[in-house]
């Protein structure tokens, strides 16, 4: 008779990231107050709310950029609290943060080379990037900053996912984009992490936009979780919320 142990099937994997009354401030000011969430392995989350509503600082404590004054925050079941940015990373969480995260007078190529201090060849980073997005490949001689703004933004995630990472969290994504390019980079994001596996939570002010790509979503106002639920659910939440803070959400219907 094996002496080994079965795996017990009724044990649900630990979330991706889990949120546990948790709360942040700047300063004296807190701006998180008591957030619990939980972000399935896997899921495309969205997190929406209007101006100030904590989304950034959601993110950031996330990563390990701001600490948390109180609760628990677990990556993949593991208590996460005190650990700094390097060391989140390690467990695989990556931010990209608001703005491109690109070098304007470097080319797409050049771009992508300053990824090899991670000991990956400079031809490796080249053939995963262009097989990800091979719009870059045919782009790979044009300096960065003469790219279109959907296009930065791809070579901005192309960065990132260089490092393989297992939890990408994107903030503002949208930021300065048509409607119509933030829908086809999140078609374009969300194919990408889903063949990967990853998990992505994403920022947006394009509220439902995003929300026509999110399997899951929350709804944040004034640093309080207002919903968490799926996309149909917080869809009904949404209008009330916006219109309480004097926002509007913005973006196509879904
Ligand atoms: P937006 O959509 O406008 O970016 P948000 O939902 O991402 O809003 P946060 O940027 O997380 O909101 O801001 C939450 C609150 O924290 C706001 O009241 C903001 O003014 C404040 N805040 C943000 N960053 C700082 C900072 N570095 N120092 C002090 N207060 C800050």
């Amino acid at each position: 008779m094996s002496g080994a142990v079965a795996p017990d099937a009724s044990i649900a994997p630990p979330p991706a990231l889990a949120f546990d009354r948790v709360s942040a401030r700047y300063g004296r000011v807190e701006v998180l107050h008591d957030v619990s969430l939980q972000v399935p392995v896997g899921s495309v989350f969205a997190v929406l709310g209007p101006n100030g509503a904590g989304k950034t600082t959601l993110l950031a404590v996330a990563a390990g950029l701001l600490p948390t004054t109180s609760g628990r925050l677990r990556v993949v079941g593991n208590d996460v609290v005190g650990l700094d940015a390097t060391s989140r990373a390690r467990l695989g969480i990556c931010l990209i943060p608001e703005g491109r995260g690109v070098f304007p007078t470097l080319t797409v190529s050049e771009n992508l080379w300053m990824m090899t201090h991670l000991g990956t060849s400079r031809s490796e980073v080249e053939e995963r990037a262009f097989a990800r997005f091979p719009l870059l490949g045919e782009r790979r001689f044009q300096l960065a900053g003469t790219l279109s703004g959907g296009e930065q933004q791809m070579l901005g995630l192309a960065r990132a996912l260089t490092t393989d990472p297992a939890i990408l969290l994107l903030d503002e994504l949208s930021m300065g984009l048509a409607p119509k390019v933030v829908a086809e980079l999140y078609d374009v994001v969300v194919r990408v992490t889903t063949e990967e596996r990853l998990t992505i939570v994403f920022v947006e002010q394009f509220a439902r936009t995003v929300l026509s790509v999110a399997d899951r979503a929350a709804l944040l106002s004034g640093g309080r979780v207002v919903q968490v639920g799926t996309p149909g659910e917080i869809e009904d939440e949404l209008q009330s919320a916006y219109f309480r803070s004097g926002n509007t959400p913005q973006g196509k219907a879904p």
